[in-house]
């Protein structure tokens, strides 16, 4: 139970399987995996910010983000780069290797496009890997933030 590679084809009958096993033996395989494929055992950490809260005109039901429901959370625009900036410099001191921007709107509007491939630029320039969710993307805006240097 050490493959490097991911598998596709599990059956039901092996999946109930592990789930049989006592925890010990199930912590045990877990930890055979991770040495297989980490025998240096390092991870990246990855630190995530909110770079837009709250307000959000949808109404998910289970998101403390929409402008629907009533969760006490303070609403707020896109952060400023330079406040970005700082958490990512913060977050960078305290170990991570990886930022993520995360933004509560359904979509990317093309007026922001520029303002998140910024805030990217920015990030990489910090010697960090980015990523980001940012809900649905047009044609085009994804190739714009790859371009700014999005992992
Ligand atoms: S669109 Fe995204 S941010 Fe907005 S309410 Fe739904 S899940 Fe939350």
């Amino acid at each position: 139970m050490t493959a490097l590679a991911p598998r596709h084809d599990w059956t039901r009958d092996e999946i109930a399987a592990l789930f049989d096993q006592p925890l010990d033996a199930l912590v045990a395989a877990a930890i055979d995996v991770k040495r297989a494929n980490w025998p240096d055992g390092r991870v990246q950490k990855s630190r995530r910010l909110s770079v837009k809260t709250g307000g959000c005109a949808e109404d998910c039901g289970y998101c403390s983000q929409s402008a629907h429901f009533d969760t006490g959370l303070k609403a707020s625009g896109l952060m400023p780069l330079d406040e970005v900036i700082a958490a990512a410099r913060k977050a960078k001191a305290e170990g991570a290797d990886r930022f993520c921007m995360g933004a509560a709107w359904r979509s990317l509007k093309d007026r922001d496009v520029e303002k998140v491939a910024d805030m990217i630029r920015a990030v990489k320039a910090e010697g960090m890997d980015t990523c980001a969710t940012l809900g649905m993307l047009e044609d085009g805006q994804a190739d714009a933030l790859a371009s700014a240097g999005l992992d």
